[in-house]
């Protein structure tokens, strides 16, 4: 695990720490900060143990300092906005570090900054494989083990926060976001498509994640563990990179739509051709928690007044103001109609019991459920790449002839 995902990992931790401290769920907050220590413990790895030294005085010093409606009135949008733009960050210096690890094995030099494995992230038809090896065969990869983790970190964020991870974690979306403000500086005009060419628009995601479980569930399982030993696999991620950094004809078009896309409708990427986005929308069915509208407080019916201030504020154009449950593939659980909302009590993210879970709790969740898989993994020795960067750096130069 290299310093920068450790960092990242000890800050997500250190802030899960503060929140349940400053929400009086003192438990929480020693819960989390002694799993902490007790991973620094048993790894004896100096970037996580750095890590923690780094995160815990910047948490007791926000503590101190921070203002209170900081700690406990924090708004919606910007705990969210916050949270992105952080991970958006640690990926991009991740990515930085990455680049300069892939240009020293290319240069026949051995590395002296490790490959950040959270790149596997990226690689989710490896991981996918990977998984069905686990599942099938008891078969655990050693080449790209994030792959499969970071994989099924996403999904368990999904089971159990809906789309959260699109709404508060992806940097793809952030970028999109960005990209759509952009445009709108520019086009003012909202550039939303009929809802006769909506629905099949977005289920082309949908198409899109079928074609990716053809390639995994097509693949028989006993031709897994060849694929698994093969030199292509070893240097999946480089091949990866390559295809972004020389792109062909057809894969700039490809990306000229994608960029067209999230700046002509919001969120244009996500809701149309993300399988991420797909797979997340299914599995978000299955989530307990659901954006539920409260009509005992609603304006709407308690006091007969007109209010559709939830439905104007959602990005994902879904009419929560006549909804009482939110059940939409489309919803990011992003919370920005419960910060529209005026009346607290009238809509919020809750169990079907009633139960409220605040966006700091959904944060939290989504922490864990992003961070707690990998740090096991990580502890059980099931995280980094046992590939050594001698075998990385002879397939490095002659990467176009290698092939599956
Ligand atoms: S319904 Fe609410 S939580 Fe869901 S996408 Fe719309 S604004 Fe976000
Ligand atoms: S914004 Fe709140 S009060 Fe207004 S319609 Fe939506 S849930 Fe009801």
């Amino acid at each position: 695990m290299s310093f920068i995902e450790s960092l990242t990992l000890m800050l997500a931790l250190m802030y899960i720490a503060s929140l349940s401290y400053w929400s009086g769920k003192k438990w929480g907050a020693v819960v989390t900060l002694l799993l902490s220590i007790g991973a620094v413990a048993i790894s004896l790895y100096w970037p996580l143990a750095l890590a923690l030294l780094i995160a815990l005085p910047l948490c007791l010093i926000a503590n101190k300092f921070a203002p209170e409606e900081f700690k406990t009135e924090i708004k919606i949008n910007t705990l969210r906005e916050g949270c992105q733009q952080l991970l958006a960050l640690s990926l991009f210096l991740v990515a930085i570090q990455y680049c300069i690890n892939a240009i020293q094995l290319k240069q026949g030099s051995t590395p002296w900054l490790m490959r950040p494995d959270v790149v596997d992230a990226f690689l989710p038809i490896a991981g996918g494989i990977e998984l069905k090896a686990i599942v099938t065969l008891n078969l655990w990869d050693q080449t790209h083990p994030a792959a499969a983790l970071m994989l099924a970190a996403v999904l368990l964020t999904g089971l159990l926060c809906k789309r959260a991870f699109c709404g508060w974690a992806c940097p793809l979306g952030l970028a999109g976001e960005y990209l759509y403000a952009l445009r709108k500086r520019f086009i003012k005009a909202e550039l939303a498509p009929p809802a006769w060419l909506d629905w099949p628009l977005r289920m082309l995601k949908y198409l899109l994640l079928l074609a990716l479980f053809y390639i995994v569930i097509g693949m028989p399982s006993e031709s897994i563990p060849y694929y698994l030993q093969g030199n292509y696999h070893k240097i999946a991620d480089l091949k990866m990179a390559l295809f972004f950094v020389t792109p062909g004809l057809i894969t700039l078009a490809c990306f000229a739509l994608i960029l067209a896309l999230a700046a002509w409708r919001r969120q244009g990427f996500c809701r149309y051709l993300c399988p991420y986005g797909a797979i997340l929308g299914l599995l978000s069915f299955a989530s307990p928690l659901k954006i539920r509208r409260n009509t005992q407080h609603c304006l709407i019916e308690a006091k007969g007044m007109k209010c559709d201030k939830c439905t104007r504020a959602c990005p994902a154009n879904i009419i929560v103001h006549t909804k009482t449950t939110v059940r939409s593939d489309e919803c990011q659980a992003c919370m920005r109609c419960v910060a529209a909302c005026p009346k607290s009590a009238a809509l919020g993210l809750s169990l079907k019991s009633g139960h409220r879970v605040s966006h700091k709790g959904l944060l939290v969740l989504l922490l864990l459920a992003l961070f707690a898989l990998p740090l096991t993994a990580y502890l059980a020795g099931f995280w980094h790449s046992q590939t050594p960067d001698n075998i990385r750096m002879e397939l490095i130069q002659v990467i176009d002839r290698v092939g599956h």
